[in-house]
């Protein structure tokens, strides 16, 4: 590629920085001797290391070895490519520049394009001052703020509004001097049916989509009222604006980004301005939920080396599926993605007004790495409830934990987290992932393959086994078996079983009914409970509390699928007490 700007005018706009000045805009500089010395705005540091050179227009940090020019400078922290860093700096500072040798054609699509900028950005200033100034935009500035958003955060991303009129813009931008033709491509007006033009965006929120830059590329617009038709619409494709590209308040994001070294990605406009007011300015929101290519790059850019990029979309399952693809096409990257596990129903912006921002912080504290969340929605998308469903969700699981490093703390994360959720011994899903056939024994409990599969017994799973459990353990066994609601059994025929064992203790045999089923089932429960060793209360008591944890999941499952929110609190809190009287009774000797 040849170069854009001739090399006198690089030169030139290095010599025309104001190299302290610069830098002073980004971390407070003090004279020392013939050098600057301030906080390096590149790494987190208390004592100053970052040194600036005013006369020969240098820095460099002794903390962390970066160092270079104004150019570098801006283009390291803002992450900017090599052209976009002169031009920005030759803009601050009045700095002509000249391209190389530019074909006709080439220079005119370029002055076009720079006149649809010129006109985005005019239309972003007409719309901001609009949303402050008009009567009818009253409606929108008080839904904002009902929304806990700020004046400040609002005035910085340049949040505007379209007034209700048919073509208050074409008006006055054609005044301006700008074309009908010109607001056409730039997206800003569209053809009536009549063949006249109006104005696109009429009575609606408008929020500017900027590039990285903060060159304004288009809009994305919120309806006001229900019989507006879409709740959003954004600019169509064009030639300035890509809808795959756009990264809604990237521009506001980059230098908390490099500084961090991570970026936050959501997927609503008013998330953004939510997390940005709330300190974590690192925010950016996708346009619709499928990450591109080219977003990818372009938060892999803006994190910067050895970054993170969280993802904290919506718990809906549009919201989940939109990670595990951004996860598949990140796979060849070498890019950090970790997943935002955000409450059901509640958006990043919902969690900021009810809890504050550290509730985000301490959610980005606790992200799940990729492989732990496409585990997860393994476990989630089959019927654990069923032994098929275990089956599936153990062989999908595995593929993935095996894709984690041998004896890594992440594979041992993963196996544990398997193991809790299938309700299997640790021992079982090592030996899954290797490959190897699990013990006989490990086999009852986890209701895989049957233990006596050869002679045509039925099968137990943990319920059975409780059922067992209890037949051979007497009066407590009694006590138990009439603590286990119909919630805590997943089948008919294992509550049919529990109704008989009570009516004939000690002697699960007798009176065995028809169903060939439920006989079946007794019958594998009798020879469980005679062969095995008879169960001490601590056994009795942990496995009843499996069961029970087991239940409330399958209940949470249900309220989280039926939005039922209240109860999802309910559950949440039982699980939790039945986490934590699990723990301790494994803690106890059995
Ligand atoms: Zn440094």
């Amino acid at each position: 590629m040849p170069a854009l700007y001739t090399q006198d005018s690089i030169e030139r706009t290095r010599e025309a920085v104001d190299m302290v000045e610069l830098v002073s805009a980004k971390t407070e500089l003090r004279r020392v001797g013939t050098r600057w010395l301030g906080l390096c705005p590149f790494h987190d540091e208390r004592t100053p290391s970052f040194s600036v050179d005013a006369e020969r227009k240098l820095y460099n940090c002794f903390g962390c070895g970066v160092g270079g020019d104004a150019i570098t400078f801006v283009r390291e922290l803002e992450a900017l490519d090599f052209p976009e860093a002169v031009e920005l700096l030759a803009e601050r500072y009045n700095v002509e520049l000249k391209r190389e040798r530019e074909d006709p054609q080439a220079e005119e699509r370029r002055r076009r394009r720079e006149r649809l900028l010129a006109l985005l950005e005019r239309t972003a200033g007409f719309y901001a001052t609009y949303l402050w100034e008009a009567e009818e935009a009253r409606r929108a500035r008080d839904y904002l703020a009902g929304r806990g958003l700020s004046p400040e955060v609002l005035g910085s991303f340049r949040v505007g509004y379209a007034p209700k009129a048919w073509d208050r813009l074409l008006v006055g931008a054609q005044r301006d001097g700008f074309k009908p033709e010109e607001l056409l491509a730039a997206g800003l007006a569209q053809r009536a049916r009549s063949g006249g033009l109006l104005d696109r965006f009429r009575g609606r929120i408008m929020f500017p989509l900027a590039d990285a830059r903060g060159r304004v590329l288009g809009f994305g617009a919120r309806a006001m009222r229900d019989e507006q038709g879409a709740k959003y619409i954004n600019t169509a494709e064009n030639d300035v604006y890509h809808k795959g590209r756009q990264l809604f308040g990237i521009d506001r994001a980059r230098a908390a980004a490099a500084k961090s070294g991570r970026v936050v990605v959501v997927e609503g406009y008013t998330d953004v301005l939510a997390l940005h007011q709330a300190g974590i300015e690192e925010t950016v929101a996708v346009m619709g939920t499928a990450l591109t290519q080219d977003q990818l790059g372009e938060l892999a850019r803006a994190a910067g080396r050895d970054g993170t990029v969280f993802l904290a979309f919506d718990a809906d399952r549009s919201g989940q599926e939109a990670m595990l693809r951004a996860a598949r096409i990140a796979e060849d990257r070498d890019l950090q993605l970790r997943v935002v596990q955000m409450p059901e129903g509640r958006d990043p912006a919902d969690l900021v007004a009810a809890e504050g921002g550290q509730a985000v912080i301490d959610r980005l504290a606790s992200a799940l790495s990729m492989l732990e969340f496409a585990v997860e929605r393994t476990l989630e998308d089959e019927d654990l409830d069923r032994p098929e469903g275990r089956d599936r969700a153990l062989v999908r699981a595995r593929a993935l934990i095996a894709a984690a490093p041998d004896r890594s703390a992440r594979r041992d994360h993963l196996v544990r987290m398997v193991a809790d959720r299938l309700d299997v011994p640790v021992d079982y899903v090592i030996a899954s992932v290797q490959g190897r056939p699990p013990r006989e024994e490990m086999r009852v409990g986890a209701g895989e393959e049957p233990v006596g599969a050869k002679q045509g017994a039925t099968k137990l799973d943990a319920e059975g086994v409780f059922l067992a459990l209890c037949s051979a353990a007497g009066k407590a066994g009694e006590g138990y078996l009439s603590r286990l609601t119909d919630a805590h059994l997943s089948s008919p025929a294992l509550r049919r079983a529990r109704d008989h064992l009570l009516a004939h203790p000690g002697d699960p045999l007798a009176d065995l009914p028809e169903d060939r089923e439920l006989a079946a089932l007794l019958t594998a429960v009798a020879v469980a409970a005679d062969t095995g060793e008879a169960a001490g209360e601590t056994r009795l008591h942990t496995d009843f509390l499996g069961l029970d944890k087991r239940r409330i999941e399958r209940e949470l499952r249900r309220a989280r699928a039926d939005g039922d929110f209240e109860r999802q609190g309910e559950l949440a809190a039982a699980l939790q007490q039945v986490r934590r009287e699990l723990d301790s009774a494994m803690g106890q000797d059995p």
